[in-house]
């Protein structure tokens, strides 16, 4: 009997490293995570990354045929080149992830942001299977999406078409960390969220501020803080502004959510959809889908391996 043909699939954080063997058809066989150990040391990131990907094929049963590599990263970066500026990995600048990665593996590399990735993993195996027009978005560290348009990624002229993250949804909003105001980022990203509720605490509250995060916020919210409640309805309405507007440009009818800041579940989504239904207007908008991808972690280390399973399967 033939080997099974799989690939290895690489997700790479500032807060934490996955590997994972993934089938063609999409199944995790493999799965090693570790934190993220010294992200200011670019060298040590990487050593760190081979050594998982190492423990993760040395795992994996001689009947599995591990054929390429897939590699969802956060950017900037320079595709098809693969050289990473990784903005929470400060020990990554310039650096030639892909070609390091390529000479270390020894097998073909598939790379992309870790936004595109998510979007094709979810039209290939998850929540939008077979919606060969939709957008995958990532509400996270960062925000970010990924466009489906003819069941292919859509990457424009310098492989950057996505960046829904920057998307203007409030006239004088917030500063942006890309030097534009009020783009969703910096609006609904869980780093935002927390900031935002910073600046709202009343001069002189004797909160600790510096353990707080979107995930506090949203404890906060569910325990009757008004203002906590008030920063996720603003996160939720940027969101459904800027999902309404996308919609239109684009004409997809579906968009799959992912990333950490989803896990507040109602508070984010019941404004995001109540905006979406008081802007998707159009007659071609009346099927509109939201759907919420259930595991962020697992998300995403299957959005790395389509990378690369899309390769051989197209
Ligand atoms: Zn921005």
């Amino acid at each position: 009997m033939g080997k099974t043909r799989a690939v290895l699939a690489l997700d790479i954080g500032g807060s934490k490293l996955a590997s994972a063997v993934v089938t063609l058809k999409g199944t995790i066989i493999q799965k090693y995570v570790q934190p993220t150990h010294n992200p200011n040391d670019g060298v040590s990131v990487f050593n760190q990354l081979v050594a998982l990907s190492r423990a993760c094929l040395a795992a994996t049963s001689d009947d599995i045929d591990v054929i390429s590599v897939g590699v969802g990263v956060g950017g900037p970066m320079i595709l098809p080149e693969g050289v990473v500026s990784t903005l929470n990995i400060p020990g990554w600048r310039d650096f030639p992830l892909k070609s390091r990665l390529q000479s270390v593996l020894g097998l073909p590399i598939y790379m992309d942001n870790d936004a595109k990735a998510f979007a094709l993993g979810q039209y290939m195996f998850g929540e939008g299977k077979g919606s060969s027009y939709m957008m995958g978005i990532i509400l996270s560290t960062g925000v970010g999406g990924g466009i489906i348009a003819l069941g292919k990624l859509l990457h424009g002229k310098s492989y950057n078409a996505g960046h829904i993250g920057h998307m203007v949804v409030e006239q004088d909003g917030p500063q942006c960390a890309c030097g534009g105001r009020g783009c969703l980022e910096a609006i609904a990203s869980g780093p935002s969220i927390a900031k935002l509720y910073v600046a709202a605490l009343h001069p002189g509250s004797s909160q600790d501020t510096s353990q707080i995060t979107s995930e506090v916020v949203a404890r906060k919210a569910l325990q009757g803080d008004e203002d906590a409640r008030k920063i996720f309805e603003r996160a939720g309405t940027a969101t459904g502004r800027a999902i309404a507007s996308a919609a239109s440009l684009l004409d997809v009818n579906l968009f799959v959510l992912g990333g950490g800041v989803m896990r507040s579940g109602d508070l984010i989504l019941n404004p995001l959809l109540r905006t979406v239904r008081a802007h998707a207007k159009l007659s071609f908008l009346n099927n509109l889908e939201i759907r919420v991808a259930t595991d962020p972690g697992e998300a995403a280390l299957i959005g790395a391996a389509s990378l690369a399973i899309s390769e051989i399967i197209s």
